[in-house]
């Protein structure tokens, strides 16, 4: 099918494109990289009257580190950030999840930004964003607000950005030394949205007990899922065998799969149970630790 007649507006600078939203954000949407947004069109899912084509505001692409902490341009391509040694360096989190997101040709034009402002529950970067407690700056014409990853991923499909507010930046803190990370999910074929995954991040003490734990799950329900009690339940504790069993299954005592053709909401709860304990051992040996078998 092809998209139902839509007006074009390209703006190259970032005043522009806030005026534009402003006054046709109520009836239009961002263009970004369009591999999310295209097929809604083709599908007639979407019928926005007008398409702000963000494409040209190159100033919103870039990764930089500053006062610790990661700097991502909305218009960061998602191929930038895979192959990033900045990235991979201080939160390979990001790069591991990376290599999971569709293919090279998708990951060539989708953004950063546009991952997370379609907020698809599947999605491997709203989960390791959460997992990260990323902050979410959006701007209007009416100024900026800073979201967190609760505040952004409000639904599914339903970023908490409203009409005429674009998303610019993405920040993401520091990892504390003494931290390791792990990026698992669970797909049909490689490439295609995955049933079921995990992001763990586990902080050790030098004497190897867990200090601090960040838990975030895909295809628990409409958002990613941050499942406080199974995080606590390691606080305290060496990251083995026993104690992640038990986190993992506190981790998907609030969860709520959607069942349809490709696995019922059992084998997803099952799945997503299975990976979130392996992402903790595995994020565990990766913090020094070492009962990953
Ligand atoms: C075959 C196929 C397989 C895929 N598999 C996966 C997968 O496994 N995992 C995965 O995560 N994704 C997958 N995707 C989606 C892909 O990663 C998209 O690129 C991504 O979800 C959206 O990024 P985009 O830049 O293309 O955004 P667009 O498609 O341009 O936009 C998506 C939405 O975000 C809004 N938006 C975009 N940028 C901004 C902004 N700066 N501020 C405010 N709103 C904005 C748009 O208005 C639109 O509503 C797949 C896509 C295809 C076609």
């Amino acid at each position: 099918m092809k998209p139902p007649p839509f007006d074009y507006e390209a703006p190259t600078s970032l005043d522009e494109a806030l005026a534009l939203l402003a006054e046709r954000g109520a009836d239009g949407k961002v263009l970004a990289g369009g591999q999310s947004l295209v097929p809604l069109l083709n599908f007639r899912l979407a019928r926005p009257e007008v398409l702000i084509d963000v494409n040209g505001l190159q100033e919103l692409s870039y990764l930089r580190r500053e006062e610790g902490a990661l700097r991502i341009g909305a218009l960061t391509r998602h191929a930038a950030l895979e192959h990033s040694r900045l990235a991979a360096s201080y939160w390979p989190l990001l790069t591991e999840a990376m290599g999971w997101v569709a293919h090279p040709q998708i990951r060539n034009r989708g953004t950063v930004g546009g991952s997370c402002a379609h907020a698809d529950p599947a999605a491997e970067l709203p989960v390791v964003m959460t997992a990260l407690d990323a902050r979410f700056k959006v701007r209007s014409t009416r100024g900026e607000r800073v979201l967190s990853a609760g505040e952004m991923f409000v639904g599914q499909l339903e970023p908490g950005i409203e009409a005429d507010e674009l998303l610019v930046e993405i920040e993401v803190p520091p990892v504390p030394a003494g931290t390791g990370t792990a990026f698992l999910e669970f797909a049909r074929r490689h490439g295609d949205f995955a049933l079921g995954g995990a992001a763990a991040m586990v902080e050790l003490d030098p004497e190897g007990i867990c200090r601090r734990a960040a838990i975030s799950l895909l295809g628990a329900g409409p958002t990613p899922l941050r499942p406080g009690d199974a995080e606590a339940a390691l606080v305290g504790a060496p990251v083995d065998q026993a104690s992640v069993a038990e986190a993992a299954r506190l981790a998907v005592r609030d969860a709520g799969p959607t069942g349809d053709l490709h696995g019922s909401a059992e084998y997803r709860r099952d799945l997503i149970e299975t990976l979130t304990r392996r992402a903790l051992l595995a994020a565990g040996e990766r913090a020094g630790g070492g009962d990953a078998r």
